[in-house]
């Protein structure tokens, strides 16, 4: 467990989509922060290299892991995980402080044990939203047909979406994304609910 001390206020709202990778939760992500303004992408940091049009400081902040561990040392980040072997990716107390300040509430797109870390510090005030895939082959078919993945990296990928959906219960709440446009509704009324919008 990579948990560190935190002075952030938690009184202050936080939003969490977690899932295996490849469940959907980038996409659900995405569709409720472009649908609501007062929503925001927490962009984590991350030691792995850029992907098709990603940039940085819009997708993740891309660093070294030299310059990665500089931030661990500084205490720079509310959690963070080796997610994938050898690479790193955290949430920057900064950035959520970013997005306070403007007033609107952080959405993490973050890994299941990163989860559960920031879940436990922030209580009540946290809304987590595991998001789980129909079915483990159905995951496969998905993450192949997406065509960024090697042969090792699918299965490390499928290895550890096997092992996070053993977490679903862990979550203020767990959606099936059986159904795209279905998952993203409900998604939308449970934060809703939680915002009391
Ligand atoms: P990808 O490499 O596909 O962008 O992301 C891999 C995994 O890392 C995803 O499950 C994503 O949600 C997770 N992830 C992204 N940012 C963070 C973070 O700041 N902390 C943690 N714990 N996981 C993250």
């Amino acid at each position: 467990m990579h948990e560190t001390r935190t002075m952030i206020n938690t009184q202050n709202k936080i939003i969490i989509i977690t899932a295996p990778s490849g469940a959907g939760k980038s996409t659900i992500t995405h569709y409720l922060i472009n649908k609501y303004p007062a929503l925001s992408f927490s962009i984590s940091a991350a030691t792995r290299i850029p992907r098709g049009q990603e940039q940085d400081g819009v997708d993740y902040y891309f660093l070294s892991e030299e310059a990665f561990k500089q931030k661990i040392n500084e205490d720079a980040f509310l959690e963070w995980e080796m997610v994938y072997e050898g690479k790193y990716y955290g949430t920057l107390r900064s950035e959520l402080d970013r997005i306070w300040l403007a007033g609107k509430v952080p959405m993490l797109d973050i890994d299941v044990k990163g989860a559960i870390h920031v879940q436990q510090q922030f209580g009540d005030n946290c809304l987590s939203i595991f998001i789980e895939p129909p079915s483990v082959d159905e995951l496969k078919k998905r993450l192949e047909s997406r065509g960024t993945e090697t042969p090792e990296s699918l299965a490390t990928r499928i290895n550890k979406a096997s092992y996070e959906i053993s977490f679903s219960h862990r979550f203020t709440k767990s959606i099936v994304n059986d159904d795209l446009t279905k998952a993203c509704e409900e998604t939308e009324r449970v934060i809703k609910d939680f915002l009391g919008w």
